[in-house]
């Protein structure tokens, strides 16, 4: 797979043998979890936002509802930053200095335009429904014209983009690998659980197996 053409904004700066800029790394960054963070500006007030997405190919989408202040200020065409991060363990050194986080994180600079014909937002609504829990959409009802319209669809190409990756134990001076400090890494993983049935429920269908087997 190609690479992102790293620019002046999205080169990496601190220890830039960690950046990246493969699509195959950036894509299992994105594709292995679901919630972003959505950096904008108002009136010079910087907004960091925390929510859903979905990707395709090279387009990222973001949903919402229609009222939503983050979701009008982006379609109205406003710069955006999205971030996504993975924290896969803490690394502990022998100085408090050298202490780290294993980590895969993608930036993603650009705009955001609405998605407009009902069509392609439905398909949107399927690829971000898809992308939190693979199997559900073909599941579940599928929205209605009215919930359609009351719902914001954006599109963030992916052009500018990064990631940022670090992996392995820690790096520590020289003179502190005989300091008597445990030091290593405490690996860390997101894992589902048992999941818990409605207590609404008033028919009682077999958990699925996309949900039996869920791994994102
Ligand atoms: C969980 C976690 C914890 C971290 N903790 C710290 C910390 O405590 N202190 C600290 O200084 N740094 C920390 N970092 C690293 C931090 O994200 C930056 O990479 C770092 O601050 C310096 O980058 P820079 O000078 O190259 O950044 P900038 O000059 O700010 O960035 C230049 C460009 O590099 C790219 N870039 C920078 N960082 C990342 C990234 N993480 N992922 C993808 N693209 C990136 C972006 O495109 C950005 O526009 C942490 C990262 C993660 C994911």
């Amino acid at each position: 797979m190609s690479q992102f053409q790293p620019t002046e904004r999205t080169q990496v700066k601190r220890l830039p043998k960690r950046g990246r800029y493969d699509r195959e790394t950036v894509y299992q960054i994105l594709d292995t979890c679901f919630v972003c963070h959505v950096g904008f500006n108002v009136d010079g007030q910087p907004y960091v936002i925390p929510t859903n997405y979905g990707r395709a190919g090279d387009t990222l989408y973001l949903h919402g509802s229609a009222a939503s202040r983050m979701l009008k200020t982006l379609s109205e065409g406003v710069p955006v930053c999205v971030t996504v991060t993975h924290v896969d363990g803490i690394v502990l050194a022998r100085a408090a200095f050298h202490h780290s986080v294993n980590y895969r994180a993608v930036v993603i600079l650009g705009t955001a335009p609405l998605v407009d014909s009902p069509a392609e937002k439905m398909e949107a609504l399927r690829i971000f429904t898809e992308h939190v829990m693979k199997g559900r959409w073909d599941d579940v009802r599928q929205p209605t014209e009215q919930e359609l319209k009351a719902t914001t669809v954006l599109a963030l190409p992916l052009e500018e983009v990064s990631a940022k990756v670090r992996t392995g134990g820690p790096l520590d001076d020289e003179a502190d690998y005989s300091l008597p400090v445990w030091a290593g890494v405490l690996p860390l993983e997101t894992v589902p659980k048992e999941p818990v049935p409605d207590s609404q429920r008033k028919s009682d269908p077999p958990v699925p197996d996309y949900l039996k087997h869920y791994r994102h």
